[in-house]
């Protein structure tokens, strides 16, 4: 199925109902990885807001959530950008995080939010992405324990993710043609 968003074309590419099949087989994984601890899911925002939503009804655990935001705060010169998480309401130290991202890509994104959270001294720190494009990826990661799909290196949305600012209802994901 064909559909266009702002004048570009993309085609069907994953079903809702594949995705959820694909988040109840990481549910009982993270049921299971995460047996008598209380983890904290951290949502980067926005892509991450649909995906969230249906993970969480897979998680039965005991578990908090919350969302943030990336922010950079520039200083008098460049090299003096640190990049925040906006919106933490939670003490992450001594706790078992996990970090829930719409898409990884280069990766650029998810090092910097690694290396944020890390300052707060978690206890241990995973990775679940829905989506995950290997052949872009720029970093070793350690931490991405999770993966719904992995794509190519081609740019989707749908579910969550945007082209221009549009198209994060859509139920299914997209791909562009
Ligand atoms: P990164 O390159 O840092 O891994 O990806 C950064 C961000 O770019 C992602 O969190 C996501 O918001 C956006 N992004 C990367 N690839 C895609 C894509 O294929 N489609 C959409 N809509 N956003 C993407
Ligand atoms: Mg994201
Ligand atoms: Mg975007």
């Amino acid at each position: 199925m064909k559909i266009q968003i702002d004048h570009k074309d993309f085609e069907l590419m994953i079903e809702h109902e594949q995705v959820k099949k694909r988040l109840r087989l990481i549910g009982i994984q993270l049921n299971v990885a995460y047996e008598r601890r209380v983890p904290v899911f951290v949502g980067i925002l926005n892509g991450c807001f649909m995906f969230m939503a249906d993970l969480m009804k897979q998680v039965h655990i005991s578990s908090e959530v919350c969302f943030v935001k990336m922010t950079s705060y520039s200083g008098v010169n460049r090299s003096e950008q640190v990049d925040e998480l906006m919106g933490l309401n939670i003490d992450l130290k001594g706790r078992d995080v996990i970090i829930v991202e719409d898409i990884i890509d280069s990766g650029n994104t998810l090092k910097k939010v690694i290396n944020s959270v890390k300052k707060s001294e978690p206890s241990s720190l995973a990775v679940c992405t829905l989506l995950l494009k290997p052949d872009a990826l720029q970093h070793d990661f350690d931490e991405i324990a999770y993966v719904g799909f992995e794509i190519e290196n081609q740019f989707v949305v749908g579910y969550g993710l945007d082209y221009n600012g549009l198209g994060r209802n859509l139920k299914d994901i997209y791909k562009a043609i």
